[in-house]
Parts: C-alpha cells; structure tokens; sequence
C-alpha cells in the first residue's frame, strides 16, 4: 500500500462551519476552476438522486441511508442554473449518475434540457443498466453519448445477491440496447476479493465479444469508517497480474481518449484491439491529475471524493444569489479542494458520505 498523501495545506475551517457560497473576504479568482495544485477542473458529474433500484454491498451501508426529500433535491431548472454556470466556465462535458440516474422521473427530459445548455457539447451517464433497454433509444434522442455501466459479476446469483436483487439478464439487455442505440459503452466492475476475483478475465471477455472495455474499480472504503486494509483488497497491480496470468503480457494503451479520466488503459501486447482499464483510487492514485468536481442531488459541490467539504450552490440559488454569486462559491469549492483524499484515514477527517449520495 502507498502512503496516504498528506494534507499539507490548513483545513478550511469556515468551510465547514459555513456551508453555503463563499465567506465575505473571499474573492474569486481569474480562473475559478483552478485549484491550489494547478489542477483545472474539466469535468462535472452531478448525481440526479440519492435513490436507487439496487442496494449493492459495497456502495450501501448495512442499515441503509437516509434519502433526500423531493423539496431538497435540485429541480431540472436548478440543474439548468448551475449547469449553465459551469458551463460559462468551460466545462464541456456531464456525466449524470445517482444512485440509479435512470429512476429519477422524467430522467430523459432533463438529459435533453442539460444538453441544450449553451457550453455543453457532451452528457453521458453512470447506470446499473437495469432500465437501459428500455431508455437507450430516447436517450439517444435527448442527446446522450455514451453509458458506462455497471456489471460486478456474469453469475445471476452473485449478481443478485451483490446488487440486492439485480437482474442480470436483464442489465445485459441494457448494454446490448445501449449499443444498439449508438451510445458509447463502458463497462465497469468494482475488483472485489473473495466475489469476482475469479472472474476478471471472463469480464473482460465479456466486453471484448462486444467490441467493450471493461474497467476494473478498486474498491473505496467509503463510509465503512474503516482503513483500507491492502491485504483484503484486490490492487490494482493484482488486477493486472490475473489479466496478464490469462490472456498474456499487458502494455499500456496508445489510445487518445480526450480529457483524462481516472482510468489508466491497458492493452493485451498479442491482441493490441483488446483493451482495459483499472481506476486505481487506493493503490495508485491519480489525485494529482483530478480534474473533476461532484455535486449532489441536494446541490452539495464536492471538489474531492475523499472528503466531506462541501458547498451547497442550491442554496445559493434558492437564496436568489447571481450567476456571480455561483461563480464565487464554485470558486470556493475549487479552491478548498484538497491534495489528496483521505479514504485511509479514520476518525475525525475522514470522508463518512455514501457512494449512493456522491455517484462514484
Ligand atoms: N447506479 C449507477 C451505477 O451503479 O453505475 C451510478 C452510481 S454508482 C455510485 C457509480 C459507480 O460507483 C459504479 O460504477 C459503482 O460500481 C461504483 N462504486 C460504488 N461503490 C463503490 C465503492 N465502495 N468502491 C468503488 N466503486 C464504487
Ligand atoms: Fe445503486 Fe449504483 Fe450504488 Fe449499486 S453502485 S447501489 S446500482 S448507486
């Protein structure tokens, strides 16, 4: 395991105790979207709701969460607001997950309204699939792009009992809709020892049968509250050595695939058409190429994954604040986003929000 990065810079206090916009003395940068480490934030993901059709083991906790009421979620023209600033900023690129973004009602209606917002050029989504089949043609209609979706395990039973009733027939149905459809795929499984750890290599086929690539999640110790042990957990490296153990040597991918994400790309040396990813969170972190922020259904800016801060730009925008006003506390957010995250950590600092409420 890889020693956590630690935060060198003083925790914003008054972030915390001040939740919403941006504390008076503070004044916006030229560039709101550049943080203290240079890094330029690209990339929205904004989670459209905190519910979701499946209860997966390692993004739930055991005793549930509580959900958002209705009042406090975003509305579509909220969205449309925040977006539309992100988007004056040079944000060009969406990516809308949940919980389950497919559930939120009129989900397509919204997908068609963020696309026409003046600066973006490109939405996709973060989906279990469950109701792809039935969505991806007008989704495609409403201008989405592409879908990554979630499939852990080929067995119905693993599958359903990892997702808490899931059915995997049926989220095959949604990628092979998907596809159809004309919207780019891309499958990912969160690495879990002792559930999929045998089945890296027929995931892989999986995809591969279908002109995919599979990606391969590290898994986050999100709000288990406790460390991440590296001997309980499949790295990144492991994951790598299984792949390599069935189909032969790996070297990285030469593949442009415009703005960076947290994937790092592999190919098979003997069939260089034959490609992976691995999102390595914990083992080989990618913190200091983050170029993302998250917000929430309730309209929380996380500028980090790995942390708690948060700015709250409904509340800006339900306390009639200006585009001016969004502007500050996005650059509030920015600005407070830490080094690295802190998902090692326990105690006091240590992120306790759910992966259902953040969207992954
Ligand atoms: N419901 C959608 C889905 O499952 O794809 C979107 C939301 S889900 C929170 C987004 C991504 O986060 C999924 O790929 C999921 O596998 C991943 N995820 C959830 N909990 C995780 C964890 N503890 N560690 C790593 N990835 C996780
Ligand atoms: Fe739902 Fe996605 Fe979380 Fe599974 S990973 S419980 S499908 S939000």
């Amino acid at each position: 395991m890889h020693d956590v990065d630690r935060v060198t810079l003083p925790v914003l206090d008054e972030r915390r105790a001040r939740q919403s916009g941006a504390p008076s003395g503070f004044t916006t940068p030229a560039d709101p979207l550049r943080d203290r480490f240079e890094r330029s934030i690209r990339y929205l993901r904004v989670s459209v709701t905190d519910r979701c059709n499946f209860a997966c083991t390692y993004c739930v906790p055991d005793d549930g969460v509580a959900h958002k009421r209705k009042a406090e979620l975003c509305t579509f023209e909220e969205l449309e607001r925040i977006v539309g600033v992100f988007a004056g900023l040079g944000v060009r690129r969406l990516r809308l997950t949940g919980g389950e973004p497919t559930v939120r009602a009129d989900f397509v209606d919204l997908v068609a309204r963020l696309r026409r917002v003046p600066g973006i050029e490109e939405v996709v989504i973060t989906t279990n699939g469950h109701l792809l089949a039935a969505l991806a043609g007008p989704l495609v209609a409403a201008g989405l792009a592409g879908a990554n979706v979630s499939i852990d395990t080929l067995d119905p039973a693993r599958f359903a009992a990892l997702t808490s009733g899931g059915d995997l027939a049926r989220v095959i149905a949604g990628i092979d809709a998907a596809r159809a459809a004309g919207l780019e795929v891309k499958l990912n499984a969160v690495a879990l020892a002792g559930v999929n750890d045998a089945e890296l290599a027929a995931l892989c086929e999986f995809a591969w049968e279908r002109g995919l690539v599979m990606r391969f999640i590290e898994h986050m110790p999100l709000s288990s509250g406790s460390l991440y042990e590296a001997t309980r957990e499949l790295s990144a490296a492991a994951i790598r050595k299984t792949i390599a153990r069935a189909f032969g040597a790996l070297e990285p991918s030469t593949v442009d695939r415009g703005i960076a994400g947290p994937a790092r790309y592999w190919r098979l040396a003997a069939r260089p058409e034959r490609e992976l990813g691995i999102i390595s969170a914990m083992t080989e972190h990618f913190c200091a190429a983050c170029n993302r922020v998250r917000l929430t259904a309730d309209g929380q800016l996380h500028a980090c994954l790995g942390h708690d801060d948060a700015v709250n730009l409904r509340d800006v925008v339900r306390g009639g604040g200006s585009d001016d006003d969004l502007r500050r506390a996005i650059a509030w957010s920015v600005q407070g986003k830490r080094e690295g995250h802190e998902f090692q950590r326990t105690g006091d600092g240590a992120p306790t929000k759910h992966m259902i409420a953040m969207g992954g």
